[in-house]
């Protein structure tokens, strides 16, 4: 198994340390930079003797060393800076995605993929359709990371494993974000029994604002161990076949009464990438917000379709 890691920065290289580590697969590590793939794929390879495991790894500023990788996650892009929402990276990161998506494409044309830069909703987008890849097969991660942020923070607040928080987020990847409630448990018993609403309400908050709160801590780059640890699980239940539940930014065909467009929804992954999008019975307060946030998703992605026809005529 091969994965092509595209992007070497904080995502992308934490991303190939954990699936080396893993034993998932072997990695092709790629970045615009010059040496820094090729230096990071040198280090990491150097670990693996005192870590103790068998995998691969290249580096380079080119993608032919990712020839017929099986999955390929894309961390390449500008982060954001404090002051910053994610949609303000549109104009930066989405060219950005269009190249490397017509990359990917030409040496891997059967891989799975998981996007991972920013803006998420619409970076997946622009990879899907400047790939010409099938819905399916293109998918993003926010879901998994957003769960696991409001599950660290319920954890916190109840004073428990934030592992026995079994939750769930849909919607855009952002403010628009809609954690499901009535569904959430804590060792099988319901979240809304053990933590009252006055306590929740900050949670679900600061589970919104998670990215932004590290953004503001660090001043320069964003999170990237809780994302690279989300972008692996998504990675080993798609190269191990494992069918797992997950939340996912996933083509939508009529779920929750949306259609053509990606949004944040619970998925079984599989080895054939997106095998089912699941739906469950979300309260009506639930729906208004997922319907906000397709909203939010669709105003940006024709934001984008406005910019690229643009610099096209521009162009002509
Ligand atoms: P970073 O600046 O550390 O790394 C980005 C890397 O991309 C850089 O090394 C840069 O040289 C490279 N790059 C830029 N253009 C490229 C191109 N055309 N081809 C190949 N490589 C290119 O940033 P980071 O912290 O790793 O974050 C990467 C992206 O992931 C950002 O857009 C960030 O917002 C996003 N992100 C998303 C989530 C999520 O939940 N989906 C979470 C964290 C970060």
């Amino acid at each position: 198994m091969k994965v092509m890691v595209v992007g070497a920065g904080h995502v992308g290289a934490t991303t190939a340390q954990r699936i080396l580590e893993g034993e998932l697969a072997d990695v092709h590590l790629v970045d615009i930079k010059e040496g820094l793939a090729a230096g990071k794929a040198l280090d990491l390879a150097q670990a693996a003797p005192v870590v103790g495991h068998s995998r691969r790894i290249t580096g380079s500023t080119t993608y032919e060393g990712g020839a017929g990788a099986e999955l390929a996650i894309v961390t390449a892009g500008l982060p954001r800076k404090p002051g910053m929402s994610r949609d303000d990276l549109i104009g930066v990161n989405g060219p950005i995605m269009a190249a490397i998506a017509r990359a990917v494409a030409k040496v891997a044309p059967e891989a799975v993929v998981i996007v991972v830069s920013n803006p998420l909703d619409v970076t997946t987008t622009i990879f899907q359709e400047e790939s010409g890849f099938p819905p399916q097969r293109v998918m993003g991660m926010a879901g998994v990371l957003d769960t696991a942020r409001f599950r660290t923070f319920v954890g916190q607040a109840l004073g428990c494993s934030p592992e026995d928080v079994s939750a769930m987020v849909l919607g855009g990847h952002g403010d628009s974000m809609v954690p499901l409630i009535a569904s959430a448990t804590v060792g099988g018993l319901p979240l809304r029994e053990l933590l009252p609403a006055e306590r929740l309400a900050p949670v679900v908050e600061r589970t919104q604002n998670g990215g932004a709160e590290i953004v503001s801590l660090l001043k320069d780059g964003s999170a990237f161990y809780a994302p690279a640890a989300a972008s692996v699980q998504m990675a080993s239940a798609i190269l191990r076949d494992e069918q797992r539940v997950l939340p996912a930014c996933a083509w939508l065909t009529g779920q929750y009464g949306l259609s053509d467009l990606y949004l944040g929804v619970p998925v079984r992954l599989g080895r054939a990438g997106v095998e089912e999008i699941i739906e469950v019975a979300v309260s009506a307060e639930e729906l208004k917000r997922l319907q906000a946030s397709a909203a939010a998703v669709r105003e940006q992605v024709a934001r984008w379709h406005d910019m690229r026809d643009a610099t096209l005529t521009e162009r002509q």
